[in-house]
């Protein structure tokens, strides 16, 4: 059985101490590999993932960790603010603990910034899906990531990084 911790410790460098003194990444975990999207499958991005040169890639997936199972039906941010998924259930509470939870973990990490899965509901960061499930694109933010960035953390996406641009300042 897939152990979600020992993925975590794996890609954290947790017990290896060869990435202990990297800076801590946040990084949603459907770009690291995990099968945690909502058709349960991964995005694995090759220039996320060799981030792990320089920092200490910390996988998080904020609507797996509010509670919500994978597979799951497709959800999208409404122009209220709320979440829905495509077949109407109001999804809010769950997103809004997954982004509490990803702040907690940044915040007690200390982590240098966050990647995430570009147009995601919790974890985009430019733009998002404008809730009419039409894949119709809007400038805005998901959950997390607009909670991550309230708290202070810088984020950016992964085209960001496939771009070539840092996710941290310096
Ligand atoms: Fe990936 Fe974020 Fe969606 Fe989890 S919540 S599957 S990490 S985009």
């Amino acid at each position: 059985m897939w152990d979600y911790g020992r993925f975590v410790a794996e890609r954290s460098g947790e017990g290896s101490g060869e990435r202990g003194c990297s800076p801590p990444l946040l990084v949603s975990a459907c770009l690291l590999g995990v099968r945690c999207n909502h058709e349960g499958e991964a995005n694995t991005s090759e220039a996320v993932v060799a981030l792990a040169g320089e920092f200490r890639l910390v996988p998080v997936c904020p609507e797996t960790a509010g509670g919500l199972p994978t597979p799951r039906p497709a959800a999208e941010l409404q122009p209220d603010g709320r979440v829905r998924n495509v077949v109407g259930d109001e999804v809010t509470s769950a997103y809004r603990r997954g982004a509490e939870h990803a702040v907690r973990l940044a915040v007690s990490l200390g982590a240098a910034g966050a990647v995430l899965k570009a147009r995601s509901p919790s974890c985009g960061c430019r733009e998002v899906y404008d809730g009419s499930f039409t894949r119709t694109r809007v400038a805005g933010e998901g959950v997390t990531a607009r909670a991550l960035r309230a708290a202070g953390i810088r984020v950016c996406s992964e085209d960001d990084v496939a771009a070539g641009g840092r996710p941290v300042e310096g």
